[in-house]
């Protein structure tokens, strides 16, 4: 039991607790909405501003009513219209060279100069967007070359600061850091060859010296500065990431008329980094207690740490003493500690009120964003005034820690000695060479055989049967045909076609993790669970609570109704283990790998039943082997080993005719080629359009043996690409790969494409290919 005496030190700042930062999105959606409808032309930039505006009022309240200080700067002004980092790039003026006639005269853009930016629009191609660290959310990358000219360039940030001052609410705005700004940001297309967006340190830095003046002169306390590239290995040396803090945060301490400034470092542990914050002059330090380990050999005197005990990442209810024993021992280390969120949270949904329908056990596991607020400032009055003062709520968070730990399904006895039994045989198919030969013999393939990667559009029409099934408008047996028809006429356009391996299509999934949740053990599925992953698009992870196993067959009879009607392979499709636990909100309690195996086996068996039915070709997808490699590469090898052998066990008993199938995409494939090559699948698609086959030349260096599907459709805008074009980059991929190992395929999946462009795309897809054979 921890230790029950208040800390002894001077008072931190935010002695109440404090959130790193709150979801944007609203809880019923409403920015989403408000966007959607601003960019139809449905609504004006002033209802946009409305609505956001009362967004902003409505988060502020909320924060207060659970608990944390109107009056100290506790709670964050982190709003975002679209995405945090895309804020900086218009605040600091840097706005790419094609997107100059969207400036004002004093270098501001509008809302729809801003949606412009973010999404495109004729002529003007979109900033790229990419994940943010190992999360599931996207940001746009900023674009910044020797031309780029950084200059203060909106006065939004300030606004909002001032708009919630004058409500009563003094907040702390949260504002991404130079280092991470610039680390993230890409050479703009105007840059010389050898040019680091990093080299312009100096020059953004001015930007943030007068952004600090302007929000001292408005009345700021505190700013909080995220810098999460601190607690990565970037491709830059360390060293030099470490003099960059030291120069950058000195210099923006000797700043003489600033807020305080409160340096967030979310995602990990600072480690090596935190002495360079601590002696830098910065007043605050937020840390990630739940990511890094506990710091230890710095001394933090003088200044109030945030001790980032409660997850931001994930959705489980916190360990309050655990929680305590972390915030006490960084007390140790000489700062003025308070208590707050590793990481912002919108990462996770709003709240638990109206998700009654997952159970009151279940329910009493978890902690979204409004639960966890209510955590931290729990934790907060225990630091303050000992545990005695919140005693009922750290007896109610241990008794449901204690529910969760004995509870039937986090242990289920079949599941756990069903994989205490798996040897590493388990995860070895016979060798390539002879699996080649006998799927040869089965199926007969051209060579460049030509297929997709799984899902065909996803129509309104197939939407609106899910939505009447959902709602009990629509009988099992109407939504079951409703699917069967989607199926069949995906088949007949896929002969028609002349491709040669099939695929059903999809149809009948909502979503490729949810579909698969809803069919195993172990998993729960929110109603209104939403989290932003770019812009106004959200995505509703499902909850992997426990041991998961699958009770029955859960992808056979669309597969088998589909190959009923073709002579050639139809594929069956599922999703690999890592990407059914990267999106979604993964239990904490025991190692990922485990979880990971658990699903691999599910798996298994679903590969094994498929096979039982006749189904000769399975694609296993894993596009988000990439997005959970660890930021620290100390870590990245443990991880890659369990992720691969998961995948391996779930494909692994199929037998040598079976052609195993993945893809992969959203990714840089280089730094993985070692472990794509160690799926060990006889055919892997992957993402190749956009970048123009970039990553071929390495896999062939790398002695890869196995075929490869180079996507020939960057399948991510409607645009239809000419037989000539991906003629082109199927010669350009025959420069690299033999055509014996070649396959043709898109980029991805269809499901968000329309049937005009698909069926067009598809058709020239079919003659490159001829052209090419
Ligand atoms: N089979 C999935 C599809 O075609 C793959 C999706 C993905 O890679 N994100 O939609
Ligand atoms: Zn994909």
């Amino acid at each position: 039991m921890s230790d029950n005496t208040p800390v002894a030190a001077p008072a931190p700042a935010f002695a109440g607790g404090t959130i790193l930062g709150y979801p944007r999105i609203g809880r019923n959606r409403e920015l989403k909405k408000a966007l959607e409808s601003f960019w139809k032309g449905t609504t004006t930039e002033a209802d946009l501003e409305a609505t956001a505006k009362e967004l902003r009022a409505f988060t502020r309240g909320q924060m207060a009513g659970l608990g944390l200080a109107k009056d100290d700067s506790s709670i964050p002004s982190n709003f975002s219209f679209y995405d945090h980092v895309l804020d900086a790039s218009v605040t600091f003026g840097a706005i790419p060279t094609r997107f100059k006639g969207l400036r004002a005269a004093d270098g501001s853009v509008d809302l729809a100069g801003y949606s412009t930016i973010a999404r495109g629009e004729g002529a003007h191609a979109p900033l790229e967007m990419t994940k943010w660290f190992d999360s599931n959310y996207h940001y746009l990358v900023p674009e910044i070359g020797p031309e780029t000219v950084f200059a203060l360039s909106s006065t939004r940030w300030v606004d909002e600061f001032v708009e919630a001052k004058d409500a009563g609410y003094l907040t702390r705005p949260v504002i991404t850091g130079p280092l991470t700004y610039l680390h993230l940001a890409k050479p703009s297309d105007d840059a010389p060859h050898d040019f680091a967006p990093i080299e312009r340190l100096d020059d953004l830095v001015a930007v943030y010296v007068e952004l600090l003046g302007a929000f001292k002169a408005a009345g700021a306390e505190w700013v909080q500065i995220d810098e999460p590239v601190l607690v990565a290995d970037i491709d830059a040396p360390h060293a030099d990431l470490l003099s960059q803090a030291e120069h950058v945060y000195a210099a923006l301490a000797a700043v003489e008329a600033r807020p305080q400034i409160l340096l967030a470092a979310p995602m990990g542990g600072l480690e090596d980094a935190l002495p360079v914050i601590a002696a830098s002059g910065v007043e605050g330090v937020a840390l990630d207690l739940v990511r890094g380990t506990l710091p230890t050999d710095v001394d933090l005197a003088g200044l109030t740490v945030v001790a980032g005990v409660v997850d931001g990442h994930n959705i489980w209810r916190t360990d309050l003493d655990k929680a305590l024993v972390k915030a006490r021992a960084v007390a140790e280390l000489g700062g003025a500690v308070t208590v707050g969120t590793s990481t912002s949270l919108f990462h996770v949904p709003h709240t638990l009120k109206g998700e009654e329908h997952l159970g009151a056990e279940l329910l009493s596991w978890l902690a979204f964003a409004d639960e966890k607020v209510a955590e931290v400032v729990t934790l907060a009055t225990a630091l303050r005034e000992g545990d005695d003062a919140v005693a009922d709520s750290l007896a109610e968070a241990r008794a449901a820690l204690a529910d969760r730990a004995a509870h039937p399904g986090t242990n289920r006895a079949d599941v756990r000695d069903r994989l205490a039994a798996v040897t590493p045989e388990d995860r070895d198919r016979t060798s390539y060479a002879v699996r080649a030969a006998a799927q040869e013999e089965r199926f007969h393939l051209p060579e460049l055989a030509t297929t997709t990667i799984g899902s065909f559009p996803q129509t309104p029409e197939i939407r609106k049967a899910r939505a009447a099934w959902a709602k009990g408008d629509l009988t099992d047996a109407d939504y079951e045909q409703a699917m069967k028809d989607e199926i069949a006429s995906v088949v007949e356009l896929q002969e028609d076609l002349g491709l040669d391996v099939l695929v059903h299509g999809e149809a009948e999934r909502n979503d490729m993790v949810q579909y698969f949740a809803e069919l195993l053990d172990g998993f729960s599925v929110t109603k209104n669970g939403w989290v932003q992953s770019y812009g106004s698009r959200c995505t509703r992870p499902s909850i992997l609570w426990g041991d998961v196993a699958r009770p029955q067959p859960m992808t056979v009879r669309w597969a088998t109704y589909a190959q009923s009607l073709s002579t050639k392979p139809v594929k069956g499709m599922l999703t690999g283990p890592v990407t059914i636990l990267a999106w979604s909100f993964v239990r904490d309690d025991q190692p990922l790998a485990v979880t990971a195996d658990q699903v691999g086996l599910a798996l298994r068996d679903e590969v094994t039943d498929l096979e039982a039915a006749g189904i000769g070709i399975i694609q296993v997808d894993e596009p988000a082997l990439r997005e959970l490699l660890p930021l620290r590469r100390r870590d990245q090898a443990a991880y890659l080993e369990w992720s691969v052998g998961s995948f391996r066990l779930s494909t692994a008993g199929a037998k040598d005719d079976t052609q195993v199938h993945t893809h992969l995409c959203y990714s840089e494939f280089g730094e993985i080629i070692d472990a794509i090559d160690g799926l060990d699948a006889d055919v892997t698609s992957i993402e190749a359009a956009r970048s123009r086959m970039e990553v071929l030349p390495a896999i062939r260096s790398h002695g890869y043996e196995r075929q490869i599907g180079p996507g020939v459709w960057d399948i991510h805008s409607p645009r239809i690409p000419s037989t000539q074009e991906m003629t082109e980059l199927l010669t350009l991929a025959k420069e690299s790969i033999s055509g014996r190992q070649l396959w043709v395929n898109p980029d991805c999946g269809l499901k968000t494409r329309g049937y005009r462009e698909t069926v067009a795309s598809l058709e020239n897809l079919v003659a490159a290919t001829k052209a090419v054979r």
